[in-house]
């Protein structure tokens, strides 16, 4: 039987917080639990300029978390060959073309669908896509993928089936030269022969993105496994308003790891108070079938137990 991967994939940025990881905890004991292989892959294409230092962090904050993982780590933006592959490739195809709005534009147009909206008007893809691209003039440009008009079902391994009506033709490659993260991820996963791809809720409509893009490149879909994402009591997702629940002050400052630790067994419903753990006694006792897909609230009670 061929063996079944995972992988852990950061934008290392710094502002990795609790929901992070509480995903990347998650994800680490489904495959150790299930003996598939776990990769870790550094997404540093996007977001704010990268540096060594906060790699260097992020590994360390999953070290120190009791995560670990198999083999070299891949970092994206030291080789962008495979990217510019393929988008050759979907050019070629006429999946794609290129566009002059920018992506901001772009990504209004989607939330934009009046007919008497200027943007709505111009956001529309160009009727003959083909000749379009012919007319590329190798100025900066966007590109983007032509979305096919059927609703697009998500067949998620926690969440059953999830219909999307992708509104607009999203960007795979940005006027600055570079692989938006849409294309990236599923090159990536896809030559990394990752099976299995387990992350936060957020990303579910990408994943009705990203099927058209294994279709189009005739890759192998991987199974879909999105996790609940953790909110504040007022609903929303962790932010500044929430404190600072960065993964990094935690580490930088003298909190015990197994605290947060925890925390994330707790809210994965296997243990019922809140108590420390090791991540080997949360790998002993984590059940996959217990962790809830609903969002789950970092409490006030929570916040206290842990900076207490
Ligand atoms: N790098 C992405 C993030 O941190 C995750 C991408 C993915 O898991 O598909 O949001």
């Amino acid at each position: 039987m061929s063996v079944r991967r995972s992988r852990l994939a950061p934008s290392p940025t710094g502002a990795l917080h609790l929901g992070n990881a509480c995903s990347f905890l998650i994800n680490w004991a489904l495959a150790r639990k299930n003996n598939w292989e776990l990769i870790l892959r550094m997404e540093d294409l996007v977001g704010p300029r990268i540096d060594l230092s906060s790699i260097k962090d992020t590994q360390s904050i999953l070290t120190w978390l009791g995560v670990d993982w198999d083999g070299e780590v891949l970092r994206q933006s030291l080789d962008l060959i495979p990217y510019k592959d393929a988008l050759n490739t979907l050019i070629a195809l006429s999946k794609i073309y290129h566009c002059n709005l920018s992506r901001k534009e772009i990504e209004q147009a989607a939330s934009a669908p009046h007919v008497d909206d200027p943007l709505g008007k111009k956001a529309i893809r160009p009727l003959d896509i083909s000749s379009h691209n012919t007319s590329w003039d190798k100025q900066s440009t966007n590109w983007r993928f032509r979305v096919h008009d059927e609703p697009q079902v998500v067949c998620d391994e926690l969440l059953g089936k999830t219909r999307f009506n992708l509104l607009n033709d999203f960007v795979v490659w940005t006027k600055n030269d570079l692989p938006a993260y849409q294309l990236a991820v599923v090159i990536d996963d896809a030559r990394q022969g990752v099976t299995d791809v387990v992350r936060g809720h957020d990303l579910l409509e990408s994943a009705a993105w990203q099927s058209q893009i294994y279709v189009a490149l005739g890759l192998e879909e991987p199974q879909w496994w999105h996790l609940p994402l953790v909110v504040g009591e007022d609903g929303l997702r962790l932010a500044k308003r929430h404190g600072d629940t960065r993964l990094l002050t935690y580490f930088e400052s003298d909190m015990q790891p197994e605290k947060i630790i925890g925390l994330i067994a707790k809210w994965c419903k296997i243990t019922k108070i809140h108590e420390t753990l090791s991540s080997s006694e949360f790998l002993q006792v984590f059940d996959i079938r217990k962790v809830n897909t609903e969002n789950i609230v970092f409490t006030k009670e929570d916040e206290k137990w842990l900076l207490g």
